[in-house]
């Protein structure tokens, strides 16, 4: 029988006081299926399932643990491999450039930092840079006012460099400055130039890719196209509400070995978690 979930295959280990061969195979394959159906590379799939059965084989069960913990610190540690626990932002002065497509939920995105931030003390602003899009000025500016949220835009200015520059003297006296900047459909090399001068011109501490989770397989090459053009620290995946289970997020941080910072979970400003590889695992394998 098909196994369909962590929970099923955990069980399936929990009845082994061993780890013999065809256990590790069996719960190799299962966890593959699981991956592929959750939208993991096919390339990644490969290497994350052969380090399983390998160090599941060769490394001794550590005295405290079981079977079951034994195959399921391996599973974790491989899924994680080269990107971490996820990437905490540490709450002292500094600013945030927030990078994406269009539609990604970058506007979105930034009211939730600036409200995460809030409210754990600091005195937050956002910057409205981005002027492709018409909409996303007044969104900002709405959201900003409702959560007491510092906000810097100016409405006629089509120069995204300058508006930014613009908004780091007008925030000065603010802990944390998040700026939000355009996105296009696809990453166009006008779309590339206007990232690299915004972060000439504002120096943020981090660059932060935010990444629809619906975008499953594409996610990787859409964070590597990013990261070669401004260099990013981490990523931010949105619409994880839905019924993507966030695998081709997972691949793209491995890709680019770019640690997860946070989560979106719902539209509202409020549906906003900092990464947690557990639950994401569990997640991506139940
Ligand atoms: P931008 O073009 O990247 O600035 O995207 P927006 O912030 O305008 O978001 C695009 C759409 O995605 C909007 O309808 C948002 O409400 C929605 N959105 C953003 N984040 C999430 C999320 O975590 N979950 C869900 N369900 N919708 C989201």
């Amino acid at each position: 029988m098909a196994l369909e979930s962590l929970k099923d295959i955990v069980k399936k280990i929990a009845r082994s006081t061993t780890v013999d061969k065809a256990l590790v195979e069996e719960v190799v394959r299962d966890i593959q299926r699981a991956l592929l159906k959750a939208d993991v590379n096919v390339r990644q799939v490969k290497e994350i399932s052969d380090a399983i059965k390998k160090r599941a084989l060769s490394e001794d069960v550590l005295p405290t643990f079981n079977v079951r913990e034994h195959i399921i610190r391996i599973v974790y540690e491989e899924l994680m491999r080269g990107i971490g626990e996820g990437l905490e932002i540490p709450l002292k002065k500094a600013k945030i450039m927030l990078v994406g497509l269009q539609g990604s939920g970058k506007t979105t995105t930034a009211a939730k930092l600036a409200k995460y931030f809030k409210d754990k003390g600091m005195k937050t602003g956002v910057i409205a840079a981005d002027t492709w899009r018409p909409a996303a000025y007044e969104q900002l500016k709405q959201l900003a006012e409702s959560y007491g949220i510092g906000f810097y835009g100016e409405k006629e200015n089509k120069d995204a460099v300058e508006i930014a520059r613009n908004g780091l003297k007008a925030l000065k006296d603010y802990d944390m400055i998040i700026i939000d900047t355009a996105g296009r459909h696809a990453l166009e090399e006008e779309l590339i130039d206007e990232m690299i001068e915004i972060a000439k011109a504002t120096q943020p501490d981090y660059k932060l890719l935010v990444l629809d989770a619906a975008i499953g397989q594409l996610a990787s090459r859409q964070a590597k196209a990013f990261h070669d053009a401004i260099g990013i620290n981490g990523i931010i995946i949105t619409k994880f509400d839905g019924t993507a289970k966030g695998g081709g997020a997972l691949s793209a941080a491995r890709e680019i070995g770019i640690p997860i910072a946070f989560i979106g979970t719902g539209e509202k400003v409020e549906d906003f978690e900092r990464f947690d590889p557990a639950g994401f695992v569990s997640r991506l394998l139940g």
